[in-house]
């Protein structure tokens, strides 16, 4: 089933325990500070009514239900194919800044869906609960926020060493109790569960076990509480002045669990530290995530490409060599991500039970570099933006009293003043507002912290060896070959020595 934008909006109307500036939240659908993100949301859920979206955006299920495509398990390259398809029109919906929007829990949820196997090994009810849970999401078109980091209290000590992350501290005949938190949970406002997963890798000791789990709950559980940081939204702004700001914030919050009771049928690790380690990579899950988040990188670099683009044209700076050259680089960043996206459909390998999975080197590539990349195409928005883009007015200043000042001064060399000034709010807005700033910290950081993926990354490259042994081949083949030139030499009885 395909939720409307209305469904999914009323979905968000319940007991859900969500707290900012010190306050409790009554109802995120109509709190200022949440209600334009819920509502763009909402849109994107919309858009698979469209007739003339639908079936860019769907497919028809095994039951015969029309579903998100994000909740396809692709069994071809064309699969692939067209799940990238969906989530790119997604993301070009919001210029690729809503990177929690609800098709990246889903592809998650799907990847671990399809691999059912591998939690069953941790006892077979546990494969059984994540098979159901993922056919339940895909049957109600459920939005998730996830979260896998504890607490940043002291990251010198081993997580069983700090008393503030999540744990289990009991076990009942209903389920686990969880008490402790997590951070963070992007979207979590916005959603209807909480995956819960073990966070990055646990020792494979008895003091890591209440901390190996994997489950999801909606957010609406008792004791289940979300502290958010202040929002980005201005209060009372207009969208076209605050283009980003005022539409997208997708909210970043602590879950604190106070005794959370989680019922069996939700879980899906149960004290398994090497289950959780080896969730994401021997499930094959981390090649579907990363084949969407790729494609959101895509939608980004291709939006500010877009934004340096028309600031080009509009002050007339397009034909000076050096704004060449740094939309040049912009350019070789969309190429890439764009390539990396293709190789990996191309070179698909397979994955579990009759799935294909996206190949996971180019699309590592694009998770290590794309967190240097980013903070260079904001910046070259700044190089080329210079002063114009803080000397913007609001764009009720357009009908106030100094309307024709700005019709006058605020021109461009190919546009009118109103269309410069909406550009130049959008490129503020990815540039230099507080919700560029946020964007810029995500993309360093959202899939993990770069330092330790390129570490990851250079231990298990697995084209080493075979890389490795091609320079030994090289030096063999060298080595001969001097040693041939060297007895021609004496059968011929000249010296072997180099002459100057
Ligand atoms: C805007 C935003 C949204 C996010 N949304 C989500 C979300 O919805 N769900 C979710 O699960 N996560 C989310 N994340 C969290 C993300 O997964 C983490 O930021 C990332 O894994 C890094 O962990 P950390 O932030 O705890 O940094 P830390 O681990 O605290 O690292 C801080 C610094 O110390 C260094 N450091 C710390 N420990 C080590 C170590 N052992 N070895 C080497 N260097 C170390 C790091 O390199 C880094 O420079 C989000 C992050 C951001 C910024």
């Amino acid at each position: 089933m395909i939720r409307t934008g209305r469904q999914y909006l009323e979905s968000l109307r319940d007991d859900r325990e969500i707290w900012i500036d010190g306050e409790r939240v009554r109802d995120v659908t109509i709190d200022p500070r949440f209600r334009s993100a819920a509502e763009s949301i909402a849109e994107l859920y919309q858009m698979q009514h469209d007739p003339g979206l639908q079936d860019r955006l769907t497919y028809i299920s095994a039951e015969g239900e029309r579903t998100g495509l994000s909740y396809i398990e692709p069994k071809s390259q064309a699969d692939l194919v067209r799940r990238r398809e969906m989530v790119k029109s997604w993301m070009d919906w919001t210029g690729g800044m809503m990177g929690r929007s609800p098709d990246f829990m889903n592809v998650h949820m799907t990847g671990f869906g399809s691999a059912h196997e591998y939690f069953a090994r941790g006892g077979e009810r546990f494969g059984r609960n994540i098979r159901r849970y993922y056919e339940h999401l895909r049957k109600n078109d459920l939005a998730l926020t996830h979260t896998l980091i504890n607490p940043q209290t002291d990251r010198s000590k081993p997580v069983h060493e700090q008393n503030t992350a999540a744990a289990i501290v009991k076990e009942t005949d209903a389920g686990i109790v969880i008490h402790g938190a997590r951070m963070i949970a992007t979207l979590a406002p916005f959603s209807n569960d909480i995956a819960v997963f073990p966070s990055t890798f646990l020792q494979l000791s008895d003091e890591a076990k209440p901390y190996a789990f994997a489950f999801s709950i909606p957010i609406a559980t008792p004791g289940l509480r979300f502290i958010c940081r202040p929002a980005i939204t201005p209060l009372n702004a207009r969208a076209q002045d605050y283009p980003f700001s005022a539409r997208l914030d997708e909210m970043d919050c602590v879950a604190i669990f106070d005794n959370v009771l989680v019922p069996w049928e939700r879980v899906f690790i149960f004290q398994q530290p090497k289950l959780g380690n080896g969730m994401f990579a021997e499930t094959g899950t981390i090649n579907q995530i990363m084949h969407q988040f790729a494609t959101k990188n895509l939608a980004k670099a291709e939006f500010l490409l877009g934004v340096a683009l028309n600031m080009s044209d509009a002050v007339g700076i397009g034909g000076f060599q050096h704004v060449q050259n740094y939309i040049h680089e912009m350019i070789n960043t969309v190429e890439l991500v764009r390539s990396c996206i293709r190789a990996s459909e191309i070179d698909c390998i397979p994955g579990p039970n009759g799935t294909v999975l996206p190949n996971d080197q180019p699309l590592l590539t694009v998770r290590t570099l794309f967190p240097e990349l980013y903070p260079r195409l904001v910046e070259i928005i700044r190089i080329l933006g210079a002063s114009g883009l803080v000397m913007v007015p609001s764009h009720d200043e357009l009908s106030g009293q100094r309307a024709a000042d700005v019709e006058r001064y605020y021109q461009g060399a190919n546009l009118p003043a109103d269309k410069r000034i909406e550009l130049f709010r959008i490129a503020w807005d990815v540039s230099c507002s507080s919700f560029a700033g946020r964007q810029t910290l995500y993309e360093r950081y959202f899939s993990g912290d770069p330092w330790r993926l390129a570490m990851l990354r250079y231990q298990s490259y697995p084209r080493q060896q075979e890389l490795k042994q091609r320079i030994w081949d090289f030096a063999k083949r060298t080595a001969e070959w001097d040693r041939r030139e060297q007895e021609n030499k004496a059968e011929k009885g000249e010296s072997s020595h180099v002459t100057a």
